[in-house]
């Protein structure tokens, strides 16, 4: 013991130096964090348990400076040991925790105000050309990071401290070349759930191929991989470029029905027109999900999937349910046609034969690689590699 508080003071120095020549914020950020953790870890542990963390410590930095897109795997295995040895402290607090947080959160406020870019902005007004620019916004992922100090590597958030939160929601949002919006995205989004008294996961699933756009792999891969270490009950696939105005939007399952978060959009004066049809956001149970075998894998590029999605809930016992109350509002932040997304042409084609097609094509036909899992303070990032299914290749070979 004695000989490990000696050695803490130069592990921390050791650290400090080597975190400087880390080039990315986020992971300078992530393991700022760490090294503070490890060294309460040490003093708790003392000797024995110190030195295999101290082991990790230093392996995390090599390979950090070697390959820095390891940090945030590594600093996951660190996660793992400290909150091994942090059960017995949280044994103490399990009591406070033990009660069910409240149906209703009492931290909810009711309308958020976005603020936003008028470049972003569908209702800005044309002719107010006098404000400055906004400065500093939205804010960067770092930036997001320290306004949220409850959030776990991964940007995971193990609920309030004093209630057990009543589900544990993984929001799930397919990604290509949006940085802006995602920084509007995690910074409304974080507050939102933490209000609501979730337990919850942001997996950012981004296309890291240059093929057009498959948003239905990014999904259903997101969705195997969450399953794959945490028991969520809900799931939640949401656009990055959505945000909700009010937090009494429940960020939540039902068992009865797909639920779709987010019908009303500002840029569509907030009325559903039914074409939007679970774009936008919407929840599934891990079970309702499971039983439509997940989004087709078979869209490429702009369009389809969501109509192909309603096709298959329709065909099992689900239906899709709405809220109607006035304060169900979403912003959408103008975005151009992206390059990498173009119409497809073959969707109306592939849409006819939807309920055919549902049970070859989907989960259980998926073959996306990936290529890296990033964990950041506020989110975790799949970097995915999309497939070109055997209908996408046909097609593409027709004289
Ligand atoms: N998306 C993306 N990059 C792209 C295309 C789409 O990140 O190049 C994601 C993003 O999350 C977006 C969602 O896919 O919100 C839906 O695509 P898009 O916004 O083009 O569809 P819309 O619903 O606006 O027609
Ligand atoms: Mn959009």
């Amino acid at each position: 013991m004695g000989l490990m508080m000696i050695f803490v003071p130069y592990l921390f120095q050791y650290c400090l130096v080597k975190r400087s020549t880390i080039q990315n914020d986020y992971k300078r950020e992530c393991l700022s964090r760490k090294i503070k953790e490890w060294v309460q870890v040490i003093r708790k542990q003392g000797f024995v348990d110190g030195a295999q963390v101290f082991k990790i410590v230093l392996d995390c930095l090599d390979v950090a400076i070697k390959r820095d897109t390891a940090i945030g795997t590594l600093c996951g295995n660190v996660q793992n040991i400290t909150e091994k040895k942090e059960t017995k402290m949280e044994k103490v607090n399990e009591k406070k925790k033990q009660e069910m947080c409240p149906t209703i959160s009492p931290l909810l406020k009711g309308p958020i105000s976005i603020l936003i870019n008028p470049e972003l902005d569908y209702n800005a007004k044309e002719t107010n050309t006098s404000k400055p620019p906004l400065q500093n916004w939205p804010p960067t992922l770092e930036e997001v990071a320290v306004h949220y100090k409850d959030l776990e590597l991964g940007g995971s958030y193990a609920g309030p401290r004093d209630c057990v939160c009543r589900s544990s929601v993984a929001v799930i949002v397919p990604f290509r070349d949006r940085e802006m919006h995602l920084r509007f995205f995690l910074y409304y989004i974080h507050q939102l759930l933490q209000r609501q008294q979730l337990c919850y996961v942001i997996i950012v699933a981004e296309q890291v191929d240059s093929k057009s756009f498959n948003k239905g792999q990014l999904m259903n891969s997101a969705f195997v991989y969450a399953n794959r270490s945490t028991n969520f009950d809900c799931f939640i696939f949401h656009g990055v470029d959505v945000v909700a105005q009010d937090d009494r939007i429940p960020y939540a399952c039902s068992s009865d029905h797909v639920y779709h978060i987010a019908p009303y959009i500002d840029k569509y004066n907030y009325k559903w027109d039914g074409n939007l049809t679970v774009g936008g956001a919407v929840a599934f149970t891990k079970e309702q999900f499971t039983v439509v075998n997940g989004f087709s894998n078979e869209y490429v590029g702009w369009g389809g999937e969501d109509d192909d999605m309603k096709v298959r809930i329709n065909s099992t016992k689900n239906a899709i349910s709405r809220l109607k109350e006035n304060y169900i509002r979403f912003k959408m932040f103008k975005h151009n046609s992206d390059k990498g997304n173009p119409k497809n042409p073959h969707r109306k084609d592939r849409l006819r034969v939807a309920h055919d097609r549902m049970k070859e094509d989907g989960l259980n036909s998926l073959n996306t690689s990936s290529v890296d899992v990033i964990k950041y303070m506020t989110h975790t990032r799949l970097k995915l590699k999309t497939f070109m299914p055997k209908y996408v290749l046909e097609v593409l070979n027709r004289p």
